[in-house]
């Protein structure tokens, strides 16, 4: 069980982040936040007041990014866990322009399959069961209301300090999702044999039971064919 690869895409705040961090604690898996990669090199874009029209001097700085994982799973850049800053809204507002150049993806997913490749990894993001771990054998789509996700954002952000009213965030979540899964270059879309759970009514170890009880029938499928 321990080098399966599980991939969980899905829009904004349904989930994706808490479920995919206590499903690898509890497999004994690696973490990887796909998403902070991109945060990231949108922080650092925006602290080098790099035009962010500008694709290629994007992708050249996407090429000077060293990602890492640290023992307990937290994305490293350059050695150096990434600060909770990349979650602040500035970087939500551009993140996903930024993350729509194909360039800047093509990078960005070359360093995420590098991590990827020792196996026993559960990546969170957008396009991980469609374009990075296309080979995932457990793949999930997580969604949820655009309310509910609105408010469990609104949450997360007012523990880090930010308060955001609900409304605004509402319609920049909306206008992010927007943009995903209307890009040119893998969009946010379920993979064809992605498992889809809504997490509306649920919590969070609710949604984990059911995709564990998954992870478990792929395990004991792979086991039988081998028999
Ligand atoms: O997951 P999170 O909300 O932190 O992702 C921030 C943004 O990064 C997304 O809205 C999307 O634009 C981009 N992203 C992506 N592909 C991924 C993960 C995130 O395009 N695999």
């Amino acid at each position: 069980m321990n080098r399966i690869n599980v991939a969980i895409d899905g829009p904004a705040g349904a989930g994706k982040s808490t479920v995919a961090k206590q499903l690898a604690q509890q497999l004994n898996l690696r973490y990887l936040d796909t998403g902070a990669m991109y945060r990231a090199l949108t922080s650092l874009a925006l602290e080098l007041q790099i035009d962010l029209e500008n694709e290629a001097a994007l992708t050249v700085l996407a090429e000077t990014l060293e990602f890492g994982l640290d023992e307990a799973s937290r994305l490293t850049l350059g050695g150096q866990a990434i600060s909770e800053e990349v979650r602040t809204p500035r970087v939500s507002q551009f993140v996903s322009l930024v993350s729509s150049y194909p360039l800047v993806r093509h990078v960005i997913v070359a360093k995420q399959r590098t991590i990827a490749l020792a196996g026993g990894i559960v990546m969170d993001g957008r396009d991980i069961g469609t374009t990075v771990m296309i080979d995932a054998p457990v793949k999930i789509y997580l969604i949820a209301d655009l309310d509910e996700r609105a408010k469990r954002r609104q949450l997360e952000l007012r523990a880090l300090g930010h308060m955001t009213e609900l409304a605004d965030l509402t319609q920049q979540m909306q206008q992010r999702d927007y943009l995903d899964s209307t890009r040119a270059t893998s969009p946010l879309r379920p993979a064809d044999d992605a498992v889809i759970i809504d997490t509306t009514e649920l919590l969070p170890h609710e949604v984990i039971d059911k995709i564990l009880e998954i992870v478990r029938s792929k395990v004991d499928d792979a086991h039988n064919a081998k028999l």
